[in-house]
């Protein structure tokens, strides 16, 4: 197995980077549901997971395995239609069966309305056994993982089937994950995390080399497809090869096929 982008969304990639991808050892990729304009209508959000579902076979023919996840991102809330909200969650649990797992999904503000939505969904999670990939905000990023926390307790989801994203390696988020079994992503991407953060959360707490999972979150905004075969190579300076393996592969197979 070579390596796995545990967070991108293709649809917004070229033949170009994705081809770029596969030649530089990159064997899979998670690909997820994300629009940088929210959905008009329920229809729309059914046309945007049905453009997920055509990218795992255009993928597929570059030669990346692409898991396929769908979700309403918490910044793809509907807030001029929200009373309709049940309508766009039912397209949803209509796909999640199709899809193999859940994301992006989380919270942004960590409004009353995200904690909801985020809630039903985490629902069908449980019910059909996916797992989970959550948006974590750049602000406030400490209290919003606090409120996710709250949730995936309520509903019931085991830690395991779920990834925390877009993390960062401060003092207080440590805490809050260190006696939990989350997978806990890391986005390389300047002003996200570096591989200095991780390589500093595997010297600091040992266990987190199982759990850690790196990505590019590449798509919409600036970002590298390469980032997350580039933190590779910088990990196997200071660790372990077997060690950055886990981090840019095993992990996020491991979260994937549970
Ligand atoms: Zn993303």
């Amino acid at each position: 197995m070579g390596f796995i982008d545990g967070h991108l969304h293709s649809v917004f990639l070229s033949w170009y980077d994705l081809s770029l991808m596969a030649e530089e050892g990159i064997d899979a990729i998670v690909t997820l549901a994300y629009m940088p304009v929210p959905p008009s209508s329920p229809s729309s959000l059914r046309d945007h997971f049905e453009h997920l579902m055509f990218d795992k076979t255009r993928c597929g023919s570059i030669g990346l395995r692409a898991y396929v996840g769908v979700g309403i991102h918490p910044r793809n809330i509907p807030l001029n239609n929200a009373s309709n909200i049940s309508e766009y969650l039912k397209v949803v649990e209509d796909y999640l069966g199709r899809a193999d797992l859940l994301g992006e999904v989380g919270l942004e503000s960590g409004s009353d309305l995200e904690l909801s939505v985020l809630r039903e969904q985490l629902l069908f999670a449980k019910r059909t056994d996916k797992p989970v990939i959550i948006h974590t905000p750049r602000t406030n990023k400490f209290r919003i993982i606090e409120k996710i926390i709250r949730i995936i307790d309520d509903v019931g989801l085991s830690d395991d089937r779920v990834l925390l994203d877009h993390l960062i390696p401060s003092p207080r988020i440590i805490e809050l994950v260190v006696d939990r079994d989350f997978y806990l992503g890391f986005t390389m991407q300047s002003g996200k995390a570096s591989p200095e953060d991780v390589l500093y959360l595997v010297k600091t707490e040992e266990e987190f080399i199982e759990r850690i999972v790196l990505n590019s979150d590449s798509g919409v905004y600036p970002s590298y497809p390469l980032a997350v075969v580039e933190a590779y190579e910088e990990l196997v300076e200071d660790l372990d090869k077997t060690v950055a393996y886990r981090l840019a592969s095993l992990n996020a197979l491991r979260f994937l096929e549970h």
